[in-house]
């Protein structure tokens, strides 16, 4: 199969759907591989490097559109993409097609088969293509949260891991999920005292056990919520209540309690935010004040580290990609769990979640 990579066109994406070393094993298993010219910049890597790990470098994106069989990509397709797509062509990449009435439009007129990275599962009711980037933003919100709490930057001027003779500052973390487990190995790390609080009791027995009595753990009411959010120096939103909007557990009101230039970083803002106060905000301008309180609300946290995400979301990826670049179609028909990313196929839509949120029939 010939197999392509456009340059991600998105506003601030960085990240590549193949890295050198993807395109190794692309070639490896006989697929010819068609990378635009400047695609891998972001994570510095060249033309050249691409070239040595065997693919051959297209001048546009139009070229890789127009041959390949297969586009490998990292964000939906934008408007001058999604016409370029047409039936018999597979596309890998994510979607998020419920909110986006537009792109699924577009999708459905092109005749592709759309494999959405965001709806894959795996056996244990996970979604093994979006976990990676929760463990980038995860981590990525603890050096986030510290920053946001030096004088400069506006808060309260609490070193995190706080120095002998005087305390760690506190880090509060709502839901233990993959962004709360990650978020809260970086507090520990740093040597700050930290709290998960979570609905799933299942979940905090088994964060117990993790952390081995270095965090504590708390079953998330209004009372807890509270307690923890008044003492914090950095509190992380990591809430998931799957296909829907996050809860809004922290109030306007709340925020009086807390401690003035107290840090609020909230990761769940991708589906609404957590916090009452949040709205999204961008790697350029991240932060925000209300009430005295320091709000940090990056949608797309993964993206200020392209290095690091686009190598583990290649990980993630690689092992489908090769399928249906072996298989084409069969992958789909031999793999449940692939065929749960099938999200758009023959002018179709196919997954129900996706249909049923923007009214079409399966
Ligand atoms: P997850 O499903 O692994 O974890 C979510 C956790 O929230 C679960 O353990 C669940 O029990 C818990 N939860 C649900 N309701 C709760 C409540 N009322 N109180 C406390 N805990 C509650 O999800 P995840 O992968 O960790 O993702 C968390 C959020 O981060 C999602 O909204 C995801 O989209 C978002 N995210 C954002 C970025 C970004 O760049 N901003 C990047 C990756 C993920």
């Amino acid at each position: 199969m010939r197999v392509g990579c456009p340059k991600e066109i998105k506003n601030n994406e960085y990240r590549v759907g193949l890295t050198p070393g993807a395109v190794r094993e692309y070639a490896a298993h006989g697929h010819e591989v068609l990378v635009e010219t400047g695609a891998g910049a972001g994570i510095g890597a060249d033309d050249n490097a691409y070239r040595v790990a065997g693919a051959t470098i297209a001048k546009t994106a139009e070229e890789v559109f127009a041959r390949s069989d297969m586009i490998v990509k990292v964000k939906e397709p934008q408007p001058n993409e999604w016409v370029q797509l047409r039936e018999g062509q597979i596309l890998y990449t994510y979607l998020h097609l419920a909110p986006d009435p537009e792109q699924t439009k577009g999708l459905l007129a092109s005749g592709v088969t759309a494999v959405a990275y965001e709806t894959v599962t795996d056996d244990r009711g996970g979604l093994p293509l979006l976990a990676p980037m929760s463990e980038v933003a995860g981590r990525l919100a603890i050096q986030a949260g510290a920053t946001a709490l030096q004088k400069a930057n506006g808060g309260r001027g609490v070193l995190l891991g706080g120095v002998p003779g005087v305390p760690a500052g506190k880090v509060a973390i709502i839901g233990g999920g993959v962004v709360g487990l990650n978020a809260a190995k970086m507090a520990v790390g740093i040597g700050a005292e930290v709290t998960i609080l979570d609905r799933s009791i299942p979940r905090l027995r088994q964060l117990d056990d993790i952390f081995n009595g270095r965090v504590r753990t708390r079953y998330s009411t209004v009372e807890a919520l509270e307690e923890e959010c008044f003492s914090a120096d950095a509190v992380i939103g990591a809430v998931l209540i799957p296909g829907a909007a996050a809860p809004k557990l922290v109030s306007r009101e709340m925020l009086s309690g807390m401690k003035k230039g107290s840090v609020l970083v909230d990761v769940a803002i991708d589906q609404g935010g957590c916090f009452e106060t949040s709205h999204p905000t961008t790697h350029a301008n991240p932060t925000y004040e209300v009430d005295g309180i320091i709000h940090y609300c990056v949608a797309n946290m993964p993206g200020a580290v392209p290095v690091t995400s686009a190598h583990a979301l290649n990980n993630a990826t690689l092992h489908y990609g090769l399928l249906l670049a072996d298989r084409g179609l069969k992958a789909l028909v031999d793999e449940p769990h692939l065929r749960n990313g099938l999200n758009v196929h023959k002018g179709r839509i196919t997954n129900r979640a996706v249909a049923e949120a923007l009214g079409y029939e399966m």
